[in-house]
């Protein structure tokens, strides 16, 4: 039994707060009780002494002392406890006593030692608790006392014996409801302790499983539903993880594999200097190739990590598209496309990281060139709209085929897996491209459609200068 455990500490809370309420209500319901009981008592009493004194003052003009004793007596043995009663004048002598008082030599108050509201006492009379009740009363212009009394042991054993009730019910009480309380606290955080089992045995390698989750509606079932949501972002993220490796290993080995085989080749037999020249080409177009693809990998490495955050500067877009522009003449030429750069007017400012500009338009246009076919049209638009410059790279190629529009931003995606590799790169570019907008707080919109050409547009932030 851990202390510390919520069961134990629930369990703990709610048998001492039961236990100050259930003392509370034994002590206020015995002193309520008791006052109830009493005040009954009080009231026979109080009764019984107008009946004497009415009684009285019918009687005592017409009868003698005597013959008022008589009628007492008579009358005494009519109602619950009516022999237990006793009468005096002012100089203390008795008009009436009934026997068990007398026998038990019962004193009795004057009239003028007790205010007119009357006494209440309690007294041992023969072994047996007594109360007793004495009123000053005036019958026919003189002074008496009449004074009634009450055996109450049966009230005072009743009060005992309600007490000890409280005594062992109080603590019994508890007992059971601190064992229910033990036994309801461990029904409602079992589903903890599977949480945190299940939880314990998720590991990398099967990070597939899932928390167990209660149909209960409920808090927990709640925290389980939202444990297993950020499971499925951290595979989701694992996964990702995974595979760029795997596709990075292979991607990397494809042009080593091919190094190494053009060296072997070349240093099987001996070789002109033309066929040796021919290799080392072929080995430096491989080198410089891998090249590009680890600088791709390390950038998109360093932008996870979130460490390649972009600098924002002024930049002259206009300047920046002339210099794309020559590269693009340079790419589409060879391929027999038709290309056209927009012209901005000079000092048309863009907040952007001017390197990262113009990577972004090499990738579009790269794409654009590699996936339209000979005798097709690339080209760029660039247009201010209100403090915007939209910039798009159009093309009348091949287009995306709808079931691949959704991935293509996605790391090493090919839309078509078995192109020839010198048609494309690796499927790293429009992922780069997408982090380079975003880290511009843009974003990458595509209109295409199969067979009818491309359009891939961005916008960025005009600074006044
Ligand atoms: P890749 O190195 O294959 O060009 P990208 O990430 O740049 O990789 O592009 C991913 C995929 O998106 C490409 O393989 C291609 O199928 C498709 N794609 C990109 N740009 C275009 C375009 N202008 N026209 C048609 N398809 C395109």
């Amino acid at each position: 039994m851990n202390p510390r455990s919520i069961r134990f500490r629930l369990t703990a809370w709610y048998s001492a707060i039961l236990a100050a309420a259930l003392i509370a209500f034994g002590i206020l319901g015995f002193f309520a009780l008791k006052q109830s009981l009493f005040h009954a008592v009080d009231e026979t009493l109080e009764d019984r002494v107008a009946g004497v004194k009415r009684f009285m003052e019918e009687q005592t003009a017409s009868l003698s002392v005597r013959e008022i004793r008589d009628e007492f007596r008579e009358h005494s043995v009519l109602g619950p406890g009516g022999d237990l009663f006793q009468v005096c004048d002012a100089t203390g002598v008795w008009l009436y006593r009934s026997a068990a008082l007398e026998n038990a030599g019962a004193t009795i108050e004057l009239p003028g030692q007790i205010g007119s509201g009357g006494v209440f006492t309690e007294r041992v009379v023969a072994g047996a608790l007594v109360r007793f009740y004495a009123k000053p009363v005036q019958v026919l212009g003189k002074a008496y006392t009449i004074q009634v009394a009450s055996p109450v042991d049966e009230l005072v054993e009743g009060m005992r014996s309600f007490q000890w009730t409280l005594v062992l019910a109080i603590p019994a009480l508890l007992l059971a409801a601190a064992a229910g309380g033990w036994w309801l606290s461990h029904r409602a955080l079992a589903p903890v302790d599977a949480i945190t089992a299940a939880a314990r045995s998720i590991e990398g390698k099967n990070l597939d499983r899932r928390l167990p989750v209660a149909a209960t509606d409920d808090e927990l079932q709640r925290l389980s539903t939202t444990l297993n949501q950020m499971l499925d972002r951290i595979e989701g993220a694992f996964e990702r993880v995974r595979r760029f490796t795997a596709d990075a290993s292979h991607e990397l080995r494809t042009p080593i594999a091919l190094v190494r085989t053009s060296a072997e080749l070349a240093l099987r037999k001996p070789r002109s200097e033309q066929e040796y020249r021919d290799a080392l080409q072929e080995i430096l177009g491989e080198a410089e190739r891998t090249t590009e693809l680890l600088e791709d990998l390390l950038s998109l490495a360093r932008a996870d990590a979130g460490k390649a955050s972009l600098e924002l500067t002024n930049v002259d877009a206009s300047e920046v598209l002339r210099e794309a522009g020559v590269v693009g003449e340079r790419l589409a030429e060879p391929k027999g496309l038709a290309f056209e750069m927009a012209r901005l007017t000079p000092g048309l400012n863009v907040r952007a990281n001017r390197e990262a500009f113009r990577r972004l338009l090499l990738i579009l246009m790269d794409n654009a060139v590699k996936y339209t076919p000979a005798g097709g049209k690339v080209n760029v638009e660039a247009k201010r709209v209100g403090g915007t410059l939209v910039v798009e790279v159009r093309d009348n190629g091949c287009g995306i085929r709808p079931e691949d529009a959704p991935h293509i931003f996605e790391r090493f995606y090919r839309a078509d897996a078995s192109r020839n590799r010198d048609s494309g790169g690796v499927g790293l570019g429009l992922a780069l491209a997408e982090w380079i907008a975003t880290a511009h707080e843009t974003a990458i919109q595509v209109e295409t459609k199969e067979g009818e050409g491309s359009t891939f547009r961005f916008r960025l932030e005009v600074t006044e200068v």
